[in-house]
């Protein structure tokens, strides 16, 4: 598939949903992806990407940002407490904060540099063992916690498990955020963003449908 055949897509759901056109951001997840076929979908116009590691994101990014104006970068993978600071540089958002500890380090982290991106909590809406993100039981007291260290908390996220029906998944966060007040819903990948944006999804993050499979690190 193509860029453009993902953004008709998502133009249909969100018709489809009585929903705005424009209402969904599509991530362009351009993790492990050579640089040409990055390169070749910034030329195509399109300005929102998202990594899930520091680390590669801080190896092509601050070029690409040198090359295209407007570049709306979004970390949507596990982030430690000792790269928060490097990704709070790089990242115009964070999809993964997932815990005490790292809501304390952006916070403060926050003060110092002065300014902190948009973040979103990761729910681990299929409680699985080795997937980060709190509980859902958790999730309320987490984002209270999160508000009262004035954190610019944008909405949530989840990764639902590969065996299970998403939209059970995207349903249940959807149901979070709404009596929580927030209004951002990062959900939906390749195989369901369709799905996620009959729910609510706000953010779509696709990576194998517009770049093509990832060949492996
Ligand atoms: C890799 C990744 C995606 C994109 O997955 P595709 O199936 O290639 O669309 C989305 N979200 C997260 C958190 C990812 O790590």
């Amino acid at each position: 598939m193509t860029l453009q055949s993902i953004t008709e897509k998502i133009a249909k759901a969100e018709t489809a949903a009585n929903r705005p056109a424009g209402s969904v951001s599509l991530i362009a997840v351009s993790k492990v992806q050579p640089n040409a076929r990055v390169q070749a979908v910034l030329e195509e116009g399109h300005r929102i990407f998202g990594e899930n590691k520091v680390q590669e994101a801080a190896g092509k990014w601050p070029d690409f940002r040198v090359q295209y104006d407007n570049i709306e970068l979004h970390l949507i993978g596990p982030l430690q407490t000792n790269k928060a600071r490097q990704a709070m540089e790089l990242a115009d958002s964070i999809h993964t904060l997932d815990r005490p500890k790292l809501a304390n380090t952006l916070a403060r982290l926050a003060q110092e540099i002065g300014r902190c991106p948009d973040l979103f909590i990761q729910v681990n809406t299929g409680e699985e063992a080795q997937k980060a993100g709190v509980m859902p039981a958790e999730a309320d007291s987490f984002i209270a916690e999160c508000a009262a260290l004035d954190l610019p908390v944008r909405g949530l996220m989840c990764i639902p498990p590969v065996d299970e029906e998403a939209s059970l998944h995207f349903a249940l966060l959807a149901k979070i955020a709404a009596r929580n007040g927030l209004d951002g819903l990062s959900m939906g990948m390749s195989s369901d963003f369709e799905k996620a944006i009959a729910l609510g999804a706000t953010h779509v993050r696709v990576g194998s449908a517009i770049f093509g499979e990832r060949t492996p690190a």
